[in-house]
């Protein structure tokens, strides 16, 4: 056995020993959580170990206790054999892009993805070399997979997409594209981990941003991409080695703490977001409300087939009215606030449209589309928040 070296305590400097000093090494008690443990440097115990990167953890940005926790937690919920932490959700699905194509490549993405997904595809993998191009979300699995060229490497998709809430059938569109050698991979930020598991529906690359539910608190960012396939797994675990992400221990550990209480929060977000959304059905400045759950979605099939439950998110239509009458919804509101993002104990609502231009097969909408996260409220506060925004509305 190497010999592992130690250090003296006395006959040196007082400046040198206060390099060192409290740096014994201590047993750890055991607590609920992991330790949080922080270092750009591990100590290696002997000098055959420097190079021995197969054995051991070399360097910091790797993740250490806390980000092992969280890893092996979030491979659990995915049924996935490895997952790989990002600083955000969007560094996540960058990653994972980065990570499966190359110049010469087409990926197809579907038109319904987050903003932000589709700026980088159209600023970044283009000036690359990859073919992007954007495909219907309504499109059957048959006729997606059929569009699909010689030089498609990648299906990304979103389901639902966060805006409008498409679903696909992504067993379906698995399967075949598997059967083509294309890979798949999903922004399953909507279902979670726990709603929803793609990996266990074939998908190749399951993406989450961990900053809505599994934070659950609206305050840390990270992002997650899970595979199964080794391969896969590889491929994403050498991006995020190539690219150099890494993510602070502090953050990794309240991620962990938020995926304690994710199927609890999941449960009574989701049943209070329902009720709301049936609610709304039966009000007249409503058009239409847009929730894969209701009976009347398009997509009711596929989800309850696929999904443990919903989240919180989801969309309703406005009967058309005066353009200011949207801000007087939106001013009206009390106990919902005014902001982006989702997944947090807080409700939140606002208004879609502005962020629909750049789509190229946008739905026509009876009138302004709109988006609500469901937080930890009781349920009929907010529907009487909602019912006075929508006097206002009426009434502007
Ligand atoms: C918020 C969001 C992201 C990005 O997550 P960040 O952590 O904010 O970068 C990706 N996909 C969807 C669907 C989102 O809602």
């Amino acid at each position: 056995m190497a010999q592992v070296r130690t250090t003296p305590s006395t006959g040196i400097a007082e400046e040198t020993r206060l390099i060192r000093a409290g740096a014994k090494a201590c047993d750890l008690v055991k607590t609920v959580g992991p330790p949080i443990q922080k270092g750009s440097t591990v100590l290696l115990p002997n000098a055959a170990a420097l190079y021995d990167d197969d054995n051991h953890l070399t360097y910091g940005r790797a993740g250490l206790a806390a980000h092992q926790a969280l890893k092996s937690a979030l491979a659990e919920m995915e049924g996935a054999s490895g997952v790989c932490l990002y600083p955000s959700g969007l560094a996540a699905i960058t990653g994972a892009l980065l990570a499966v194509l190359k110049a010469g490549d087409e990926v197809l993405v579907a038109d319904n993805v987050y903003k932000p997904t589709r700026r980088f595809c159209d600023n970044v993998l283009r000036r690359y070399g990859v073919a992007v191009r954007y495909v219907d979300p309504r499109l059957s699995p048959e006729e997606l997979v059929a569009s699909a060229s010689d030089s498609t490497r990648l299906i990304a998709l979103e389901s639902p997409g966060s805006l409008t809430f498409e679903m696909m059938d992504l067993a379906a569109v698995s399967a075949l594209a598997r059967a083509r050698g294309i890979l798949t991979l999903t922004d399953n930020t909507w279902g979670a981990g726990y709603l929803y598991k793609p990996l266990e529906h074939g998908v190749d690359i399951s993406i989450q941003a961990l900053t809505k539910y599994v934070g659950g608190h609206s305050d840390v960012f990270m992002g997650s991409a899970a595979a199964r396939d080794a391969a896969v797994l590889n491929a994403l675990e050498s991006s995020v080695h190539d690219l150099g992400w890494s993510v602070a221990a502090e953050d990794a550990y309240q991620m962990l703490r938020g995926l304690r209480t994710l199927p609890t929060r999941l449960e009574r977000q989701g049943a209070t977001a329902l009720a709301v959304a049936e609610w709304l059905q039966a009000q007249p400045e409503v058009a239409e409300v847009i929730h894969p759950a209701l009976p009347s979605d398009p997509d009711h099939a596929i989800w309850s087939r696929d999904y443990k439950g919903a989240c919180g998110l989801f969309g309703f239509v406005l009967k058309a009215g005066r353009p200011e009458a949207v801000d007087a919804f939106l001013n009206a509101l009390q106990l919902f606030g005014l902001g982006f993002s989702w997944g947090g104990f807080e409700s939140l609502a606002i208004h879609s449209d502005p962020q629909l231009g750049k789509r190229k097969y946008a739905r026509a909408y009876a009138g302004p589309l709109m988006r609500l996260h469901i937080g930890l409220e009781a349920e009929e506060d907010l529907i009487a928040d909602l019912r006075q925004a929508l006097d206002a509305y009426a009434a502007a």
